[in-house]
């Protein structure tokens, strides 16, 4: 395009006039000419006031027999500059052999860039066994320290060892004294185990190589193992430095255990893992940390001792703890005067740090769309629900006859919960429809608790099934709104027979192995360890437990009726009771 453009504009006013023959004999008769070049088949002719002109020829037909052809008078000729330029052999190629190599070029060029997209490929392929690590570059102002983690004493007491092992490395060699080389941090989901272990890297100040298990299995076989080989080698480069291999549980499952094929790649991993630890010198100072949520299906090899030998457990936070977590994370959030975040702590047993961080998330969004400047109680407490239960749906229709069974159904949660002595007190109770639930009676403890006795359990399964007892005692007949309470209850009951050994019949032992299996997805699958027999006996006591719940919650609806109906009522009048109001209208709880 751009010689064609170039040729319009610039060689149009000097490009040669093309002219036939019979004018250029002419205008030699005439004596006009002053200079023939002969290249080829073209005449090209300069003209005494220099204008050019381009004859053509055949091409078998040499000048000069032309010129005799036409019986141009020699003298004429002679008098004419005449030069014949042979073909240049850059001139025969352009013409005879370009338009047959062109293809070939063309065809060259693709196969060419094709094969460097290829190997560009290839080359990727090979890259594939390199780690991905993230390395965490130290940010000397923003690095995450144990200021950061609230609460989880005794886990920051043991990392605090490591940060000094990192450290000051001499002082602990001095005495022969050798550094662990792994430690395995173990807690629920969202207990702070990743923020620890970043905790660890910024006190200590060095870096921090992050992997999560799950990527070190990939589309290839044998990738795994040459990541953790990468890994391990970039992290000794850096060393003294910190390995933590997120979510370990993803490739550190006991081996020669589930079904696929994923797994045998995930051995291999594993087994890299274990080699790679076994293969640190003392003097390294590199520290491998891995943390996981199910220390179940570790594979008992990490758990030796010269591997992951130190364990710290994490616990859900206790009240202490989550208000100082609340506080962490409300440092950068206004909040009202009033509102203490304690009560908040008390309002969330069983929390993790990371459903406080979102609660008080939560709050902080639900306070901006009222165009608040501050956070108050109310938006905390309604985070909290929303977390708990799902998020409340005001608008959704629903007929008066199912308001009043909800109205009940929820009374009779909160009076039996109310009248049962070992029971947590009752919170809040609602007909406000929200997620998956129509109505929501909620409980907190007061204290954290970690022990639980059966009388408990058996209150628990009152409590469960008061709903559904309401509703078959009030209306006559009970309706589907009881559904995830029985689930619930019947959990509960084969629990207690089958884990907890609390059924006299069958005397304190556990029933069935729970064992884990990868196939498709998740499951469960659980390993009869018992008779056919033994297996009705379960299902009758489970019947059992469920009718001792039952009876121990009859026995309240019957005998209170009177409250039974003033919940209800006051629910259908203002859909929500709040603790103080709930204590007042109820009396006193009855104590253990
Ligand atoms: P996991 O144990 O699942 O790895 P994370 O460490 O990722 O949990 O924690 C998730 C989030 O929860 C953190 O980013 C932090 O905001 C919050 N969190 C958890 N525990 C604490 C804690 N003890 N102190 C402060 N924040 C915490
Ligand atoms: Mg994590
Ligand atoms: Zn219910």
């Amino acid at each position: 395009m751009v010689s064609t453009i170039f040729s319009y504009f610039f060689e149009n006013s000097t490009k040669p006039q093309t002219v036939g023959i019979e004018t250029l004999i002419k205008q030699i008769n005439n004596e006009e000419v002053s200079e023939i070049i002969i290249s080829g088949n073209n005449i090209l002719t300069t003209l005494k006031d220099s204008t050019r002109e381009k004859t053509l020829k055949e091409s078998n037909e040499s000048f000069s027999t032309l010129l005799s052809n036409y019986n141009v008078d020699p003298a004429k000729a002679t008098a004419i500059k005449i030069s014949v330029k042979e073909d240049t052999a850059w001139d025969y190629f352009l013409i005879n052999i370009l338009p047959f190599l062109l293809p070939f070029i063309l065809v060259g060029f693709f196969l060419f860039f094709m094969m460097r997209g290829v190997s560009g490929a290839n080359s990727k392929a090979m890259s594939f066994g390199q780690a991905a690590a993230k390395d965490v570059k130290l940010d000397k102002k923003n690095r995450t320290t144990f200021k950061d983690v609230a609460g989880a004493k005794e886990a920051k007491e043991e990392l605090k060892e490591i940060v000094e092992f990192l450290k000051f490395p001499k002082k602990f060699h001095d005495l022969g004294a050798k550094i662990p080389r792994g430690v395995l941090l173990l807690g629920a989901p969202g207990t702070g185990k990743t923020l620890l272990a970043r905790s660890v890297s910024g006190e200590a100040q060095v870096p921090f190589f992050h992997m999560s298990g799950s990527e070190f299995v990939e589309m290839f076989v044998g990738v795994g193992a040459s990541r953790v080989r990468s890994l391990f080698e970039k992290a000794k480069k850096n060393s003294p430095c910190i390995i933590f291999i997120d979510e370990i549980d993803a490739v550190g499952r006991r081996r020669g255990s589930g079904l696929g094929g994923s797994h045998d790649e995930r051995e291999q991993t594993l087994n890299q893992i274990l080699v790679e630890m076994d293969g640190f010198e003392p003097t390294q100072n590199v520290i491998v940390i891995a943390a996981t949520n199910r220390p179940d299906v570790l594979d008992p090899a990490l758990l030796r001792p010269g591997r992951f030998d130190r364990r710290v457990i994490i616990d859900l936070p206790d009240l202490q703890d989550r208000e100082d977590i609340l506080h962490v994370h409300a440092r950068q959030k206004p909040l009202a005067k009033e509102v203490d975040l304690k009560k908040i702590a008390q309002r969330t047993a069983g929390f993790s740090g990371a459903d406080l961080a979102n609660i008080l998330n939560e709050a902080a969004i639900l306070a901006a769309r009222e165009n608040r400047k501050e956070i108050i109680n109310e938006d905390l407490f309604e985070a909290i629900e929303k977390v708990m239960i799902g998020p409340e749906r005001k608008n959704r229709i629903i007929t008066e006859k199912e308001k009043k069974i909800t109205a009940y159904h929820e009374a009779g949660h909160a009076l039996v919960s109310h009248f049962l002595p070992n029971t947590d007190p009752v919170h809040k109770v609602s007909i406000i429809s929200r997620g998956a639930a129509g109505g929501y009676t909620l409980q907190a403890a007061s204290e954290d608790k970690h022990f639980h006795p059966k009388s408990e359990f058996i209150s628990d399964l009152a409590v469960l099934l008061a709903g559904h007892l309401t509703e078959k005692t009030i209306f006559g007949e009970v309706t589907t709104g009881a559904t995830s309470d029985l689930r619930r209850a019947t959990a509960l009951a084969r629990s207690l027979v089958t884990d907890y050994g609390m059924s006299d019949n069958l005397g304190p032992r556990t029933y069935g192995e729970k064992e884990e299996m990868i196939f498709l997805g998740r499951e469960i699958h659980e390993q009869r360890d018992y008779s056919e027999k033994v297996a009705e006996k379960i299902d009758e006591e489970i019947a059992n437990f469920i009718k001792q719940g039952e009876q121990k919650a009859q026995a309240i609806i019957d005998g209170q009726r009177d409250k039974l109906e003033l919940i209800a009522n006051t629910l259908l009048e203002k859909e929500t009771i709040e603790k103080e109001e709930f204590e007042e209208m109820m009396g006193p709880k009855p104590q253990a």
